[in-house]
């Protein structure tokens, strides 16, 4: 297949190098699981978050200024906290695009494989560990 050859020759050489397709098997299942878990991690964080808006509701009407105070702090990390699930749910379902695509597991900084040890504490790794500290170094 030429048309693939000059594909894979492209943009894509550095992604398929270095990745057996065990490795790759390995990182799907290690991404799935990551995904599913935080599925359900959200689903239960918006039914507590709704629950916590309902008795809020409720509440209100008595309310003096320190309970109402406590209240919206329950509230905010709850917010916080889906707002941050969402992210990596996110993150995974991205990292599953990426992975379809072929893109996945590379370095955005140098372009090479990102160890699987890596992906495996953090599959949505987008850099390998060097480009993350240059990055931080950067931000910081
Ligand atoms: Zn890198």
């Amino acid at each position: 297949m030429l048309v693939n050859g000059a594909v894979v020759a492209g943009k894509g050489a550095s992604t398929v190098k270095g990745r057996s397709a065990e490795e790759f098997e390995q990182i799907r299942v290690i991404l799935q699981g990551r995904f599913e878990e935080l599925d359900r991690e959200y689903e239960e964080a918006v039914a507590q978050n709704t629950r916590l808006r309902l008795v809020e509701i409720g509440d209100a009407a008595g309310d003096d200024q320190a309970d109402s105070g406590s209240k919206t702090a329950e509230r905010d990390a709850a917010t916080s906290l889906l707002r941050t699930l969402l992210d990596r749910r996110t993150q995974a379902e991205h990292a599953l695009q990426r992975l379809d695509d072929g893109t996945y597991g590379n370095c955005e900084g140098c372009s090479k494989p990102i160890p699987v040890e890596r992906l495996e504490v953090f599959p949505s790794a987008t850099t390998c560990v060097n480009c993350k500290q240059v990055r931080e170094r950067r931000a910081s």
